[in-house]
């Protein structure tokens, strides 16, 4: 795969980033990258380092993960998307991805930002910063510049709902973050991701939102997918089939 033009790949509005939330085995991501790629979609996102709530859950398949999703991509033509939790993983992993996703629990792990920062500032290599959900716009945007000031410019933002009142009694998983679309366009020229699936946590919601956030300004979109929501092992409830992608 070739390396990704950071100046001329936000012009092919949206950006969409798309696949499972976790990977689950070689064949589940071959057949999401067959259907993504047939779709035109060119970065393919999964887990394989999950930040779970509890640590009873499942981790995701680690290491074999990430090298079964590489595989698929340059299969497929694609770019992979993927987190890491700590520095261990950038540096076994980092030949393998192409942007390095830092979850919404990492936002302000300041340790983390510097390294992967200073890691990246050579290369330049894309990353996906999620905003922390308890986090404020500013926050965010400090925290970005906690991996520019290494020497990395391209920082993506991506929004992914935040936890507010709502989720007392809220049908959404978290509160949509839309309006803070139009704020980090104000406040910067980094582009700006879109996560309706964690936002919503619904997948009845998610295409909905995605076109909201894109009439509202945003550069792309982080859509949850799956062959087999139902029994996805990880977010079922938010991922949509990927077919339903081209309804955006
Ligand atoms: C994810 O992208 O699967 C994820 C764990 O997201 P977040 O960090 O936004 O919760
Ligand atoms: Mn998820």
């Amino acid at each position: 795969m070739n390396k990704i033009d950071i100046d001329t790949i936000f012009k092919e509005r949206p950006l969409i980033i798309s696949g499972p939330c976790s990977i689950e085995s070689k064949e589940q991501i071959y057949e999401i990258s067959a259907q993504l790629s047939a779709l035109g979609i060119k970065f393919l996102r999964g887990g394989a380092f999950k930040p779970r709530t509890s640590p009873s859950t499942f981790q995701g398949i680690g290491s074999e993960g990430i090298r079964f999703m590489r595989e698929a991509a340059d299969r497929y033509g694609m770019f992979v998307v993927t987190e890491v939790l700590d520095s261990v993983q950038l540096e076994e992993h980092y030949n393998e991805i192409d942007v390095i996703q830092i979850g919404s629990r990492n936002m302000a792990s300041y340790g983390l930002l510097k390294t992967i920062g200073k890691k990246t500032a050579a290369d330049k290599k894309p990353i996906l910063l999620k905003r922390g959900f308890s986090s404020t716009i500013n926050e965010l945007l400090l925290a970005a510049e906690y991996i520019i000031n290494e020497g990395n410019p391209n920082v993506w933002l991506c929004l992914r709902g935040i936890r507010t009142f709502e989720q007392i009694d809220s049908i959404f998983r978290f509160t949509p973050d839309l309006a803070s679309i139009i704020e980090l366009k104000q406040k910067t020229d980094l582009p700006v991701i879109f996560d309706p699936s964690h936002a919503v946590g619904d997948s009845k919601f998610v295409i909905q939102i995605a076109k909201a956030a894109l009439a509202l300004g945003a550069d792309g979109l982080l859509i949850e997918s799956h062959i087999d929501p139902e029994n996805a092992f990880t977010d079922g409830n938010q991922c949509v089939l990927p077919e339903d992608i081209s309804l955006i």
